[in-house]
């Protein structure tokens, strides 16, 4: 069967041999040889393009951290290690805490290393919301720090950090030359100096596993060719998502499976990192959980408008962060969902989003929809008495983005699925422990065995949770625990 593991015993000749073997070149992958070089392991990267990079290259380079950064500091942002805590905690209720724990009481140092060993972050801090700002400053708002109920749970504070774009330019999202790219010339840059080495165009095929389940080797394929690589202390998988797989999207992903919605990411994210973990005996987790996003702002002002379902009543807080309200209205009926603005806050969306009309009355506009009688004048007429006292009792909007919707022309913005790009890719991955090793469901160590990135579970499961940077944030941080904790095992 593809992908199952080969017993030692039946491996004839190895063609290389190394001490930690780390399978594919992103961001995960990077940081894992870097960390397994410091600490003085011979290091051998197996990438199946002919380049490294993967989807972090094509990203724009948010990375979520905190704590008290410089970047932070430096702008007057007050940030403590437990308020990060605490936001992510209750953002990712099903994640490990120990693991939110470490993350965010290292995230200052993080911070560190990224700048030392991929790319210096801007200075600067944008405070509008945006779901990926085009100026230079990497500091800006990208999750639900503001939005009820996190900011009663955390002290908000912006914790995305940008990485400057080529010649310090915004590139938009998933073209070359953006954040992503620099980090992962930076990470390469400084693998490369420590004396990893690197095979390209390398197809990691199956794990080789000794008599007593400890994983020792790999096999990879170079077009037609077959090589077998023995690893002294361990294998890290770094393989990415699995968005390019479309069985393993009907199996395992069927929300985000949908032809409606674009994955996005490398061509090689075809889950082939959770597919090995798994002939080890590895187990998958979140796997149904995705991050999904079809922004209706900037510009900002459209925030203040209300999203309705095709019931018209609301269901989410406007201002969360663009992948909550995405998520929520795909939760909707019929996947049907309007973002009902006045003339006084009317705005057409960066992301072209289908203006559906616009009416003198809300009647009129109730009609125009197809909404129940009375649905939508009941919505508003609730929604605009306590906004005119700058309140929201139902979703708790921050009062910046609370106006009462009262100046006609009315307009409809059509946020249901299909009728503007809805883009995607998956967040589950292999159970790991906080140092990155692969686990069974009982939650014992597989020996030899490490995992990080899109291609492992760690603080990121699903879109109502999700914060920009959170994905990088964790391939990194988590990739660096795997590379010292298999450069340190035992031969
Ligand atoms: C357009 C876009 C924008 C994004 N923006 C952000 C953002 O701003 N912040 C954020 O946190 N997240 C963002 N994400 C998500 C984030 O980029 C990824 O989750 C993260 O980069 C994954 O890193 P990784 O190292 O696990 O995987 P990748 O970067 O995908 O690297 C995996 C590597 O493994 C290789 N590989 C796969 N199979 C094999 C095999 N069989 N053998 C050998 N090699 C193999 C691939 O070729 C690839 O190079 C974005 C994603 C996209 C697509």
């Amino acid at each position: 069967m593809a992908f199952e593991a080969i017993a030692l015993g039946d491996v004839d000749h190895f063609d290389d041999t190394t001490d930690v073997l780390v399978v594919g070149l992103g961001a995960a992958g990077a940081s894992a040889a870097i960390e397994a070089r410091q600490a003085g392991a011979e290091v051998l990267v197996l990438e199946r393009a002919s380049a490294g990079g993967g989807s972090t290259a094509l990203s724009g380079g948010f990375i979520y951290l905190g704590g008290g950064t410089r970047v932070q500091t430096l702008n007057g942002i007050e940030d403590t290690a437990e308020d990060m805590f605490q936001y992510l905690l209750a953002n990712s209720p099903e994640s490990d805490p120990k693991k939110i724990r470490l993350y965010a009481d290292q995230s200052v140092a993080h911070f560190d290393w990224l700048e030392a060993n991929a790319a210096r972050f801007d200075d600067g801090y944008y405070p509008h919301k945006h779901y990926e700002h085009a100026s230079a400053e990497s500091l800006a708002w990208t999750g639900n720090e503001l939005v009820w109920p996190f900011r009663e749970r955390a002290k908000p504070a912006p914790r995305g950090h940008k990485m400057p774009g080529k010649d310090d330019k915004h590139v938009g999202v998933g073209e070359t030359g953006g954040g992503g790219q620099v980090m992962m010339e930076g990470l390469i840059a400084t693998a490369r100096r420590l004396g990893a080495r690197f095979e390209y165009d390398a197809n990691a095929k199956q794990l080789i596993v000794d008599p007593a389940g400890r994983v020792v080797g790999l096999r990879y394929t170079r077009f037609q060719e077959d090589f077998f690589v023995r690893a002294r202390k361990g294998v890290v998988l770094a393989t990415g998502g699995f968005g390019a797989n479309q069985a393993m999207m009907d199996e395992y992903c069927p929300e985000l499976a949908s032809d409606t919605i674009v994955k996005i990411g490398s061509t090689y994210i075809e889950g082939v990192g959770h597919r090995l973990g798994v002939s080890a005996g590895g187990a998958l987790e979140h796997m149904d959980g995705y991050f999904v996003t079809s922004p209706f702002y900037p510009p900002e002002s459209l925030l203040k408008g209300i999203l309705v379902n095709k019931h018209g009543v609301r269901f989410v807080a406007e201002d969360s962060y663009h992948s909550r309200s995405t998520a929520a209205c795909l939760k909707q009926p019929d996947q049907i969902a309007y973002l009902i603005v006045d003339n006084a806050i009317f705005g057409r969306s960066e992301f072209p989003h289908e203006l559906i009309d616009a009416w003198e009355s809300v009647e009129e506009m109730e009609a125009g929809l197809g909404l129940p009688e009375g649905s939508l004048t009941r919505t508003l007429e609730t929604y605009n008495r306590h906004a005119a006292d700058d309140d929201d009792p139902e979703f708790h909007k921050y009062p910046k983005f609370v106006q009462p919707l009262v100046e006609p022309p009315f307009a409809a913005i059509n946020c249901s699925i299909g009728t503007a790009p809805f883009m995607g890719f998956t967040l589950g991955g292999l159970k790991t422990s906080v140092k990155g090793e692969v686990l069974t469901a009982a939650g014992a160590v597989i020996p030899g065995l490490y995992a990080a990135g899109a291609c492992a579970s760690n603080l990121a499961y699903d879109s109502m949770g999700y914060s920009s940077g959170a994905c990088i944030g964790e391939s990194t941080f988590f990739g660096r625990q795997c590379g010292i904790a298999a450069a340190q095992a035992a031969e």
